[in-house]
């Protein structure tokens, strides 16, 4: 998947680009990330990449002719049907779902806003989908499109090995997780489920889809109404 980066700051890439999973799909090629700062396609002598709002109050906006230019460049790399990605507190709460739909993608264009945000014209006319991490405000959309892309790495075919499955991640099936448990056995007077220790790989499977039944039951009940539970999933939960 290749992904333009349209962003004041795009050193900050560094900690998905270097590390873990996100860097390792980068290194082999799986993920690819190309940035494109507004402030290079600035063209008075201060780089100036704000301005004023109009109507007055606090606060700036991001320039609008040195974005408009990025996501014209952006485009001429990927291509005119490209999607182009704002993310922005206002747009649509980011799930799993929504993840694996981008994953399909070939190419997107991520937008990071600053200051105030972007013009509301750019919006209308440029900007295809927007998305919001969760229901808070942060600095800049940087950190929001990062979550994005290694929420997205992750589902890229080949980045994940057969031992780090995305397939049993929370929200995958539409449930929780199950607990997991590592060595030591006994750990300040708890042991791991005995289950876990016997080897019946069929009882395992049971054990750990009921857990996850249960902690959803719990914990997010939510998603238990918005999904239609196998015949084995209603059992196990009526137990
Ligand atoms: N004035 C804007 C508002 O209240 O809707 C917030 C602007 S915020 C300070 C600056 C930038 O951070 C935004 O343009 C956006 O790109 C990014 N941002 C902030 N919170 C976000 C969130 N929850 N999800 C995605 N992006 C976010």
């Amino acid at each position: 998947m290749k992904l333009s980066v349209i962003s004041l700051f795009p050193e900050m890439f560094a900690a998905i680009t270097e590390y873990g999973v996100t860097g390792r799909a980068v290194k082999q090629g799986r993920l690819s990330l190309n940035y494109l700062n507004p402030r290079e396609f600035t063209t008075d002598k201060h780089q100036t990449v704000d301005d004023r709002p109009y109507g007055g109050g606090p606060g700036m906006v991001m320039k609008v002719s040195p974005l408009l230019d990025a996501i014209k460049t952006a485009k001429q790399q990927l291509g005119d049907d490209v999607k182009v990605i704002y993310l922005s507190p206002q747009g649509q709460k980011l799930n799993q779902h929504a993840l694996g739909e981008m994953a399909k993608r070939e190419s997107m264009i991520l937008l990071a806003g600053r200051y105030e945000g972007i013009d509301e014209r750019l919006v209308e006319q440029e900007i295809d989908e927007e998305w919001s991490i969760g229901d808070y405000v942060l600095s800049g959309g940087e950190l929001a499109a990062m979550v994005m892309i290694d929420g997205i790495a992750r589902l890229l075919p080949g980045v994940l090995g057969d031992a780090e499955s995305a397939e049993q991640d929370s929200f995958m099936s539409g449930l929780l997780d199950h607990p997991h448990y590592t060595r030591p056995e006994q750990l300040n007077g708890q042991t791991v489920p005995a289950v876990l220790l016997g080897g019946n790989h069929e009882a395992i499977r049971q054990w750990r889809l009921k857990q996850s039944l249960g902690r959803t039951w719990l914990r997010r009940p939510d998603l238990l109404e918005s999904m239609t539970l196998s015949t084995e999933q209603a059992a196990l939960l009526e137990e």
